[in-house]
């Protein structure tokens, strides 16, 4: 009985099946909880090929031949198309469908050629890893065309890009003579593949990090999206909304502007919910958040909370809040909601509050709640805004000449 010698070539063998293995679980892990990520599901298929194809010609030697050969290198093939799909996938980019099928079909029929009419191993190599390069290019160029934004689009960009080096850097070498392709034996017993097996785990590896990395980012970012925003009305939520008046307002500092800060809240609406049913408070709440985002003409709109929203407005002329705030509370009234009977009374009141001096969010936000204070005391359905004197900042000048 012949038994099996385990030797460093034997797992030499075994590395690039075993990575490929270990890669299609984790992408398929993933496609199985986010399955709208399609590129996930893609790049297990490309790990999947590229796994296979080095079983095949690593233990398939029995077997060697021309249908071996059109095998595995397809198999490669495919495998790269794959990855660079799945980036062009994951960016939302259009693919080239053509344009990949012209130079696939160009890569085969040249393959081919030398594998059946004039059969010559270098030949092939430069033909498939010319493929693989001007694959890599494709997807290069289009993912810079898209404009990276960020380091992640980078990122791919860079994967790209050593994609294309090693497609080039193995034939350049053959050509000068620096690397055996074993001419007259297997390709599978070369320094030539040697390099295959010992780079692609290094190659394999580049790219899933990377998508993994993107996926993470890509991750946080909705998390936290999800994080700022009310799930209600997808407006922000009092989070959401403090971090960018805040930030908005260190924006403005030392310059001429001032920013203004509206606090509205619908009149009566424990009423609404007590009459109607809390799923229409919800569909009210929901409607009169529609109308803010549309008509407000703020910069940042957040539900602070039950029925209570804010507006901001990064650069307020005073004068135009007032008009603005009337205008606002006229849309409110005019909104119909399914499920209040015609011609209900749906009323907002609204406190305005134009920044003053240096004041901080939180101060600004307590005197826009005394100004909506006031309005709901004088009978409500009303706006009204702080007067300057309701935050008495001694004026240097004239505590200077009194
Ligand atoms: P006012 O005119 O003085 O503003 O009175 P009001 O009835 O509008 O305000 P009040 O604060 O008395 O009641 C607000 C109600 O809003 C109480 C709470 O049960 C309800 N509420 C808070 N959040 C939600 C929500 O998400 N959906 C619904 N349907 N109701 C909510
Ligand atoms: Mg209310
Ligand atoms: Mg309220």
């Amino acid at each position: 009985m012949q038994t099996l010698q385990v030797t460093g070539e034997l797992a030499f063998k075994l590395l690039n099946p075993a990575i490929s293995l270990v890669l299609v679980t984790t992408f398929l892990t993933l496609w199985f909880r986010h399955r709208s990520h399609t590129h996930l599901l893609m790049l297990a298929g490309a790990f999947t090929l590229s796994g296979i194809a080095f079983a095949a010609n690593d233990f398939l030697h029995a077997y060697d031949g021309p249908a071996l050969r059109v095998f595995v290198n397809g198999l490669f093939l495919a495998a790269i198309l794959g990855a660079c799909l799945s980036a062009f996938v994951r960016a939302r980019m259009p693919v080239p469908l053509g344009l990949f099928a012209a130079v696939v079909t160009a890569g085969a029929t040249g393959f081919s050629w030398f594998l059946f009419v004039e059969p010559s191993t270098p030949a092939r190599i430069y033909i498939v890893n010319a493929t693989f390069a001007v694959i890599a290019t494709i997807t290069g160029y289009a993912l810079i065309r898209a404009k990276p934004r960020s380091a992640v689009d980078w990122m791919f960009v860079g994967l790209a890009g050593f994609i294309f080096t090693l497609a080039i850097a193995r034939p350049v070498a053959t050509f000068m003579d620096r690397l055996d392709i074993n001419p007259g034996g297997p390709i599978g017993a070369s320094a030539y593949w040697a390099t295959i097996q010992a780079l692609t785990p290094l190659l394999a590896l580049t790219i899933a990090l990377s998508f993994l990395a993107a996926f993470a980012v890509q991750i946080f970012a909705e998390l936290r999206n999800q994080a700022e925003r009310d799930y209600l009305t997808g407006l922000l939520n009092r989070r959401g909304f403090d971090m960018q008046a805040a930030r908005s307002i260190d924006a403005v500092e030392g310059t001429i502007w001032q920013p203004a800060l509206m606090v509205v809240d619908i009149d009566n609406f424990k009423m609404i919910n007590d009459t109607f049913g809390h799923g229409t408070g919800d569909r009210v709440i929901a409607a009169v958040a529609r109308a803010l985002a549309t008509h407000a003409g703020a910069d940042i709109v957040g539900r602070m909370g039950g029925e209570e929203f804010a507006l901001f407005y990064n650069r307020a002329r005073r004068g135009e809040l007032a008009p603005c705030a009337d205008a606002l509370r006229r849309e409110i009234g005019r909104l119909r909601i399914v499920d209040l009977p015609a011609g209900y009374p749906l009323t907002v009141s609204i406190g305005i509050h134009p920044r003053h001096q240096s004041q901080t969010l939180s101060e600004m936000m307590k005197q826009a709640d005394q100004a909506l204070y006031a309005a709901k005391s004088g009978g409500k359905d009303q706006a009204l805004m702080t007067a300057l004197s309701l935050n008495p900042v001694p004026d240097k000048r004239d505590t200077g000449t009194g």
